[in-house]
């Protein structure tokens, strides 16, 4: 991170709420907080907490009710499709729990898509998915199906994938919520290091308390609301960071099984 960190993303007294009949459902609850340039942000709470929805919001994947998201100082709750789609393209990435690559194509051919859509000469696009590849650790498996690759394996297409194109900010929705924990820990261990090279700002959801560890920040969600903030200390000498409470205290809230009761952030469009 540099010297004075910048926000990337600035979200204001956001509420999403959804209609059921009758009931509204409060899912994100006047929420506000700031991410910065560079930081590895990790929203943390349990199923139905409101973080797929937060995070779809930041990614303008879905309406705000009111409120306000800056991305780059720009109000992406105020794009149209168009404008929304090309600047999605422009600087956000994102890695899905389900991964959500294309069964037809190989690994090589999914890690080019966003460069396709960016209108990268095939060359060129080519040698860059080739090379994120590499650097995940599949180059023996450039010509690979999604179904002829592990979990992880696949999750490692889906972050060369997300970070193929550049992008200033990846999401990352329970990016390891198929994985077992030794490749989770691989995973997370990945994405951490691409990100802290090339300066890109990582917003990670998750219920899993384990994997905020490998955050710089963590904003706990309860109940749609903010609980507190977090930050981590990447003390070099522990192999444990350690956790410094900034807001007020966190309530002890019972962990949850996996990540999918109540949760309806999966995609599952691309298989
Ligand atoms: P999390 O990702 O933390 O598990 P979600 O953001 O998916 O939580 O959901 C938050 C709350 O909003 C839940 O109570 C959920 O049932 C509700 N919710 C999410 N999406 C919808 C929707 N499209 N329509 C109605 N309710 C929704
Ligand atoms: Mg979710």
């Amino acid at each position: 991170m540099g010297d004075t960190p910048q926000k990337v993303i600035e979200v204001k007294n956001v509420r999403k709420i959804y209609r059921m009949g009758n009931e509204k459902i409060y899912a994100v609850d006047d929420v506000s907080f700031d991410i910065y340039e560079g930081e590895f942000c990790c929203l943390l709470g349990t199923s139905g907490s409101g973080k797929s929805t937060l995070l779809n919001l930041m990614a303008g994947i879905e309406k705000l009710t009111s409120g306000q998201i800056l991305i780059k100082g720009r109000p992406i709750h105020k794009l149209n499709e168009t404008k929304l789609a090309r600047f999605r393209q422009k600087y956000l990435g994102f890695v899905f729990q389900s991964y959500n690559l294309i069964g037809t194509m190989t690994a090589l051919e999914n890690v080019e898509l966003p460069l396709v859509f960016k209108r990268v000469p095939k060359k060129k696009r080519r040698a860059m998915a080739k090379e994120m590849l590499e650097k995940v650790g599949l180059k023996n498996r450039l010509k690979h199906k999604p179904k002829e690759m592990s979990g992880g394996q696949q999750q490692r297409v889906g972050i060369a994938r997300a970070f193929v194109a550049k992008p200033s900010i990846v999401f990352a929705d329970e990016p390891t919520g198929n994985l077992d924990t030794k490749t989770t820990m691989e995973v997370m261990e990945l994405i951490r290091e691409i990100a802290h090279d090339n300066n890109q700002t990582i917003v990670m959801v998750t219920h899993d308390r384990s994997l905020a560890q490998y955050a710089d920040r963590v904003i706990h969600i309860l109940d749609g609301k903010v609980q507190s903030i977090d930050v981590v200390n990447h003390n070099m000498e522990d192999d444990e960071p350690e956790i410094t409470e900034t807001k007020k205290e966190e309530t002890n809230v019972e962990e949850e099984n996996d990540g999918t009761v109540g949760s309806v952030d999966d995609d599952n469009s691309a298989n």
